[in-house]
Protein backbone atom coordinates (compact mmCIF):
# COMPACT_ATOMS: atom_id res chain seq x y z
CA UNK A 1 0.00 0.00 0.00
CA UNK A 2 1.72 3.09 -0.88
CA UNK A 3 -0.74 5.50 0.62
CA UNK A 4 -0.86 6.21 4.54
CA UNK A 5 -3.77 5.06 6.42
CA UNK A 6 -6.46 7.23 8.74
CA UNK A 7 -8.05 5.41 11.91
CA UNK A 8 -10.62 6.24 13.13
CA UNK A 9 -11.68 5.62 16.40
CA UNK A 10 -15.86 6.16 16.00
CA UNK A 11 -16.26 4.76 19.58
CA UNK A 12 -13.40 7.09 20.99
CA UNK A 13 -15.87 10.27 19.22
CA UNK A 14 -18.58 8.58 20.78
CA UNK A 15 -16.91 8.61 24.35
CA UNK A 16 -15.77 11.88 23.98
CA UNK A 17 -19.99 13.32 23.38
CA UNK A 18 -20.67 11.34 26.10
CA UNK A 19 -18.11 12.87 28.07
CA UNK A 20 -19.05 16.47 27.01
CA UNK A 21 -22.67 15.61 27.31
CA UNK A 22 -22.01 14.74 31.15
CA UNK A 23 -20.68 18.05 31.76
CA UNK A 24 -24.41 19.82 31.31
CA UNK A 25 -26.88 19.02 33.42
CA UNK A 26 -29.89 16.56 32.43
CA UNK A 27 -32.17 19.69 31.08
CA UNK A 28 -29.47 20.78 28.57
CA UNK A 29 -29.29 18.76 25.40
CA UNK A 30 -25.59 18.19 23.64
CA UNK A 31 -25.45 18.09 20.35
CA UNK A 32 -23.15 17.46 17.78
CA UNK A 33 -21.25 19.92 14.95
CA UNK A 34 -20.50 17.95 12.41
CA UNK A 35 -19.88 19.95 9.59
CA UNK A 36 -16.44 19.79 7.11
CA UNK A 37 -16.92 16.27 6.52
CA UNK A 38 -16.96 16.06 10.43
CA UNK A 39 -13.90 18.10 11.33
CA UNK A 40 -12.00 15.57 8.29
CA UNK A 41 -13.20 12.14 9.64
CA UNK A 42 -16.23 11.12 7.55
CA UNK A 43 -19.56 12.83 8.52
CA UNK A 44 -22.07 10.14 7.66
CA UNK A 45 -19.55 7.50 9.72
CA UNK A 46 -19.49 10.32 12.70
CA UNK A 47 -23.43 11.36 12.71
CA UNK A 48 -24.25 7.64 12.80
CA UNK A 49 -21.91 7.07 15.33
CA UNK A 50 -23.04 10.12 17.60
CA UNK A 51 -26.34 8.94 16.57
CA UNK A 52 -26.36 5.60 18.38
CA UNK A 53 -24.29 7.25 21.77
CA UNK A 54 -27.66 9.15 21.46
CA UNK A 55 -27.17 12.71 20.06
CA UNK A 56 -30.42 13.65 18.83
CA UNK A 57 -29.13 17.31 17.20
CA UNK A 58 -26.63 17.96 14.40
CA UNK A 59 -25.02 21.17 13.33
CA UNK A 60 -23.51 21.52 9.87
CA UNK A 61 -22.26 24.50 8.05
CA UNK A 62 -24.16 24.61 4.65
CA UNK A 63 -27.03 22.48 3.43
CA UNK A 64 -25.30 20.47 1.12
CA UNK A 65 -23.65 19.09 4.61
CA UNK A 66 -26.81 18.68 6.22
CA UNK A 67 -28.48 16.67 2.68
CA UNK A 68 -25.21 14.85 3.29
CA UNK A 69 -26.04 13.77 6.85
CA UNK A 70 -29.97 13.32 6.47
CA UNK A 71 -29.45 10.65 4.07
CA UNK A 72 -26.69 9.11 6.57
CA UNK A 73 -29.28 9.42 9.50
CA UNK A 74 -32.67 9.06 7.75
CA UNK A 75 -35.78 10.79 9.70
CA UNK A 76 -35.46 11.68 12.89
CA UNK A 77 -32.49 13.93 14.24
CA UNK A 78 -33.06 17.50 13.51
CA UNK A 79 -30.16 19.00 11.46
CA UNK A 80 -29.22 22.89 12.04
CA UNK A 81 -27.34 24.86 9.28
CA UNK A 82 -25.49 27.71 10.13
CA UNK A 83 -25.74 29.59 7.36
CA UNK A 84 -28.97 30.18 7.29
CA UNK A 85 -31.59 30.00 4.15
CA UNK A 86 -29.61 31.41 1.21
CA UNK A 87 -30.69 31.58 -1.81
CA UNK A 88 -31.80 28.69 -3.76
CA UNK A 89 -31.51 26.49 -0.63
CA UNK A 90 -35.36 26.11 -0.30
CA UNK A 91 -35.93 23.16 -1.74
CA UNK A 92 -33.02 20.91 -0.04
CA UNK A 93 -33.89 22.69 3.23
CA UNK A 94 -37.80 21.21 2.42
CA UNK A 95 -36.99 18.07 1.20
CA UNK A 96 -34.65 17.14 3.44
CA UNK A 97 -36.03 18.69 6.92
CA UNK A 98 -33.00 20.92 7.69
CA UNK A 99 -33.50 23.36 10.35
CA UNK A 100 -31.76 26.87 9.27
CA UNK A 101 -29.99 29.59 11.69
CA UNK A 102 -31.46 32.33 10.12
CA UNK A 103 -28.51 35.18 10.35
CA UNK A 104 -30.36 38.53 9.02
CA UNK A 105 -33.77 39.97 8.26
CA UNK A 106 -33.16 38.64 4.21
CA UNK A 107 -32.80 35.39 5.11
CA UNK A 108 -36.05 35.72 7.98
CA UNK A 109 -37.94 37.05 5.30
CA UNK A 110 -36.90 34.61 2.63
CA UNK A 111 -37.57 31.37 5.04
CA UNK A 112 -41.21 32.95 6.16
CA UNK A 113 -42.30 33.58 2.58
CA UNK A 114 -40.49 30.96 0.75
CA UNK A 115 -41.14 27.78 3.20
CA UNK A 116 -43.82 29.59 6.22
CA UNK A 117 -44.26 27.28 8.60
CA UNK A 118 -41.03 24.96 8.20
CA UNK A 119 -38.82 24.85 11.62
CA UNK A 120 -36.20 27.60 11.54
CA UNK A 121 -33.79 28.81 14.79
CA UNK A 122 -32.71 32.56 14.79
CA UNK A 123 -28.84 32.99 15.59
CA UNK A 124 -27.73 36.17 16.65
CA UNK A 125 -24.65 38.15 16.96
CA UNK A 126 -23.41 38.49 20.52
CA UNK A 127 -19.90 40.13 19.77
CA UNK A 128 -18.08 37.87 17.18
CA UNK A 129 -19.45 40.41 14.32
CA UNK A 130 -19.29 36.98 12.15
CA UNK A 131 -22.67 35.62 11.51
CA UNK A 132 -26.26 36.43 13.63
CA UNK A 133 -28.59 39.63 13.86
CA UNK A 134 -27.30 42.79 15.40
CA UNK A 135 -28.81 43.75 18.87
CA UNK A 136 -31.16 46.53 16.99
CA UNK A 137 -31.70 44.17 13.63
CA UNK A 138 -32.90 41.74 16.40
CA UNK A 139 -34.83 44.07 18.45
CA UNK A 140 -36.78 45.35 15.68
CA UNK A 141 -37.79 42.28 14.25
CA UNK A 142 -37.83 40.19 17.31
CA UNK A 143 -41.88 40.22 17.98
CA UNK A 144 -42.53 39.08 14.38
CA UNK A 145 -39.84 36.20 14.67
CA UNK A 146 -41.04 35.01 18.28
CA UNK A 147 -44.35 34.84 16.66
CA UNK A 148 -42.99 32.44 14.02
CA UNK A 149 -42.09 29.92 16.27
CA UNK A 150 -38.86 29.64 15.89
CA UNK A 151 -37.18 26.28 17.65
CA UNK A 152 -33.75 27.64 18.96
CA UNK A 153 -32.37 30.97 19.68
CA UNK A 154 -28.04 30.51 19.23
CA UNK A 155 -25.21 32.68 19.35
CA UNK A 156 -21.49 32.05 19.29
CA UNK A 157 -18.47 32.75 21.42
CA UNK A 158 -15.63 34.36 20.07
CA UNK A 159 -12.81 33.29 22.69
CA UNK A 160 -14.34 30.44 24.83
CA UNK A 161 -10.75 28.40 24.63
CA UNK A 162 -9.39 30.56 26.80
CA UNK A 163 -11.84 31.27 29.98
CA UNK A 164 -9.73 34.10 31.33
CA UNK A 165 -11.08 36.31 28.04
CA UNK A 166 -12.78 39.42 29.19
CA UNK A 167 -14.97 38.96 26.04
CA UNK A 168 -16.79 35.48 27.43
CA UNK A 169 -18.66 37.34 30.10
CA UNK A 170 -19.58 40.26 27.88
CA UNK A 171 -20.94 37.98 25.10
CA UNK A 172 -22.75 35.61 27.86
CA UNK A 173 -24.47 39.37 29.00
CA UNK A 174 -25.34 40.36 25.74
CA UNK A 175 -27.17 37.00 24.38
CA UNK A 176 -29.34 36.99 27.66
CA UNK A 177 -30.09 40.59 26.76
CA UNK A 178 -31.34 39.43 23.45
CA UNK A 179 -32.90 36.62 24.46
CA UNK A 180 -34.65 36.79 28.21
CA UNK A 181 -37.91 36.44 28.11
CA UNK A 182 -38.51 34.85 24.67
CA UNK A 183 -39.60 31.41 26.22
CA UNK A 184 -37.74 29.86 23.19
CA UNK A 185 -34.77 26.99 24.06
CA UNK A 186 -31.32 28.45 23.75
CA UNK A 187 -27.39 27.99 22.59
CA UNK A 188 -24.24 29.83 23.19
CA UNK A 189 -21.61 27.07 23.74
CA UNK A 190 -19.48 25.24 21.45
CA UNK A 191 -17.12 22.88 23.03
CA UNK A 192 -14.79 25.89 24.89
CA UNK A 193 -18.46 27.15 26.49
CA UNK A 194 -19.27 23.92 27.68
CA UNK A 195 -16.27 24.08 29.74
CA UNK A 196 -16.55 27.82 30.28
CA UNK A 197 -19.41 26.30 33.13
CA UNK A 198 -23.39 26.32 33.87
CA UNK A 199 -23.64 29.81 32.98
CA UNK A 200 -23.22 29.16 28.97
CA UNK A 201 -25.26 25.97 28.51
CA UNK A 202 -28.66 27.20 28.46
CA UNK A 203 -30.86 24.55 26.65
CA UNK A 204 -28.56 22.75 24.29
CA UNK A 205 -24.59 22.79 23.71
CA UNK A 206 -22.93 22.42 20.07
CA UNK A 207 -19.25 20.51 20.79
CA UNK A 208 -17.40 20.37 17.82
CA UNK A 209 -13.91 19.80 18.00
CA UNK A 210 -13.89 18.09 21.35
CA UNK A 211 -15.63 15.10 19.66
CA UNK A 212 -12.63 14.34 17.93
CA UNK A 213 -10.40 14.58 20.21
CA UNK A 214 -8.73 18.40 19.84
CA UNK A 215 -8.20 21.21 22.41
CA UNK A 216 -9.66 23.36 24.34
CA UNK A 217 -11.60 19.52 25.47
CA UNK A 218 -7.99 18.67 27.37
CA UNK A 219 -9.90 15.13 28.47
CA UNK A 220 -10.77 14.49 24.97
CA UNK A 221 -9.56 10.84 24.21
CA UNK A 222 -7.73 10.69 20.90
CA UNK A 223 -9.53 9.54 17.58
CA UNK A 224 -7.17 9.58 14.84
CA UNK A 225 -3.95 7.52 13.74
CA UNK A 226 -2.02 8.38 10.80
CA UNK A 227 0.59 6.13 9.74
CA UNK A 228 2.52 6.85 6.48
CA UNK A 229 4.57 4.12 4.75
CA UNK A 230 8.35 4.06 4.30
CA UNK A 231 8.94 4.06 0.59
CA UNK A 232 12.39 4.14 0.71
CA UNK A 233 15.37 4.48 3.32
CA UNK A 234 19.02 5.58 2.29
CA UNK A 235 22.30 6.43 3.75
CA UNK A 236 23.25 9.94 3.75
CA UNK A 237 26.74 11.01 4.27
CA UNK A 238 28.26 13.91 6.36
CA UNK A 239 27.69 17.23 4.38
CA UNK A 240 25.15 15.73 2.10
CA UNK A 241 21.90 17.78 2.15
CA UNK A 242 18.30 16.39 2.22
CA UNK A 243 15.14 17.74 0.58
CA UNK A 244 14.30 20.93 -1.81
CA UNK A 245 16.14 23.87 -0.92
CA UNK A 246 18.59 21.66 1.12
CA UNK A 247 17.44 23.14 3.95
CA UNK A 248 18.61 20.14 6.54
CA UNK A 249 21.92 18.58 6.01
CA UNK A 250 23.82 15.56 7.78
CA UNK A 251 26.35 16.61 10.08
CA UNK A 252 26.96 13.31 10.44
CA UNK A 253 26.68 9.63 8.74
CA UNK A 254 22.81 9.74 8.89
CA UNK A 255 19.74 7.57 7.72
CA UNK A 256 16.93 8.69 5.93
CA UNK A 257 13.51 7.62 5.66
CA UNK A 258 11.38 8.70 2.40
CA UNK A 259 7.49 8.47 3.38
CA UNK A 260 4.87 8.95 1.73
CA UNK A 261 2.33 11.96 2.24
CA UNK A 262 3.00 15.38 2.02
CA UNK A 263 1.46 18.57 2.15
CA UNK A 264 -1.44 17.54 -0.81
CA UNK A 265 -2.33 15.24 1.82
CA UNK A 266 -3.03 17.94 4.66
CA UNK A 267 0.79 17.72 6.35
CA UNK A 268 1.68 21.35 5.87
CA UNK A 269 4.74 22.51 4.75
CA UNK A 270 5.33 24.73 7.90
CA UNK A 271 5.91 21.21 9.52
CA UNK A 272 9.37 20.46 7.51
CA UNK A 273 12.55 20.29 9.75
CA UNK A 274 9.76 21.14 13.25
CA UNK A 275 7.63 18.00 13.25
CA UNK A 276 8.11 14.43 14.34
CA UNK A 277 6.86 11.10 13.15
CA UNK A 278 7.12 8.09 15.45
CA UNK A 279 8.28 4.56 14.85
CA UNK A 280 6.48 2.84 18.19
CA UNK A 281 7.74 4.92 20.70
CA UNK A 282 10.65 6.44 19.11
CA UNK A 283 10.54 9.96 17.74
CA UNK A 284 11.71 10.69 14.61
CA UNK A 285 12.11 14.26 13.16
CA UNK A 286 11.37 15.65 9.68
CA UNK A 287 14.70 15.93 7.69
CA UNK A 288 14.11 18.88 5.27
CA UNK A 289 11.16 20.04 4.05
CA UNK A 290 7.76 18.55 3.06
CA UNK A 291 7.14 17.97 -0.38
CA UNK A 292 3.63 17.36 -2.61
CA UNK A 293 3.83 13.63 -1.47
CA UNK A 294 6.68 12.82 0.31
CA UNK A 295 8.24 13.11 4.15
CA UNK A 296 11.91 12.80 4.38
CA UNK A 297 12.53 11.48 8.10
CA UNK A 298 16.17 11.00 10.55
CA UNK A 299 16.01 7.36 11.18
CA UNK A 300 19.60 7.23 12.22
CA UNK A 301 18.97 6.50 15.51
CA UNK A 302 16.54 3.39 15.10
CA UNK A 303 18.05 -0.53 15.24
CA UNK A 304 15.59 -1.61 12.45
CA UNK A 305 13.10 0.97 10.45
CA UNK A 306 9.34 -0.46 10.56
CA UNK A 307 7.30 -0.66 7.39
CA UNK A 308 5.11 2.80 8.52
CA UNK A 309 5.30 5.97 10.47
CA UNK A 310 3.45 7.45 13.09
CA UNK A 311 2.53 11.50 12.20
CA UNK A 312 -0.52 10.94 14.73
CA UNK A 313 -1.28 8.31 17.12
CA UNK A 314 -0.80 8.04 20.77
CA UNK A 315 2.47 9.97 20.95
CA UNK A 316 1.60 13.07 18.67
CA UNK A 317 -2.11 13.76 18.69
CA UNK A 318 -3.51 16.80 16.58
CA UNK A 319 -2.93 19.67 18.88
CA UNK A 320 0.95 18.60 19.14
CA UNK A 321 1.34 18.48 15.73
CA UNK A 322 -0.67 21.53 14.54
CA UNK A 323 1.92 23.22 17.66
CA UNK A 324 4.58 21.94 15.83
CA UNK A 325 3.25 23.42 12.68
CA UNK A 326 2.05 26.54 14.02
CA UNK A 327 -1.62 25.95 13.64
CA UNK A 328 -4.17 24.61 15.43
CA UNK A 329 -5.96 21.09 15.73
CA UNK A 330 -8.83 22.04 13.66
CA UNK A 331 -6.56 22.80 10.83
CA UNK A 332 -4.91 19.50 11.25
CA UNK A 333 -7.95 17.23 10.97
CA UNK A 334 -9.82 19.33 8.60
CA UNK A 335 -7.16 19.31 6.28
CA UNK A 336 -6.74 15.20 6.18
CA UNK A 337 -6.39 14.50 2.60
CA UNK A 338 -8.67 12.39 0.59
CA UNK A 339 -5.65 9.84 -0.53
CA UNK A 340 -5.70 8.55 2.85
CA UNK A 341 -7.39 4.79 3.10
CA UNK A 342 -9.89 5.70 5.65
CA UNK A 343 -10.69 2.83 8.66
CA UNK A 344 -12.96 3.25 10.78
CA UNK A 345 -13.38 1.17 14.16
C1 LIG B 1 -17.93 25.22 14.42
C2 LIG B 1 -19.00 25.73 15.31
C3 LIG B 1 -19.30 25.06 16.51
C4 LIG B 1 -18.43 23.96 17.07
O1 LIG B 1 -17.29 24.59 17.62
P1 LIG B 1 -16.10 23.77 18.33
O2 LIG B 1 -15.17 24.82 18.80
O3 LIG B 1 -15.50 22.91 17.27
O4 LIG B 1 -16.70 22.97 19.42
C5 LIG B 1 -20.41 25.48 17.23
N1 LIG B 1 -21.16 26.52 16.81
C6 LIG B 1 -20.87 27.22 15.68
C7 LIG B 1 -21.72 28.35 15.28
C8 LIG B 1 -19.78 26.85 14.90
O5 LIG B 1 -19.49 27.54 13.80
Amino acid sequence: MATGTLTINLEAVAANWRALDAKTGAACQTAAVVKADGYGLGAARVARALARAGARRFFVAVAEEGAAIRQALGPGPEIGVFSGHMAGDADTIRDLSLTPMLNSVEQLTRHLEGLPGHPFGVQLDSGMNRLGMEPAEWAAVRDIVLQAGPTLLMSHLASADDPGDAMNAAQLEAFVAMTDGADVPRSLAATGGILLGSDYHFDLTRPGIGLYGGLPFEEAQPTVRLSLPVVQVRAVEAGETVGYGGTWAADQPARIATVSGGYADGLIRAMGNRAMLWAGDTPCPIAGRVSMDLITVDVSHLDEVPQTLDILGAHQGVDDLAEAAGTIGYEILTSLGPRYVRRWV
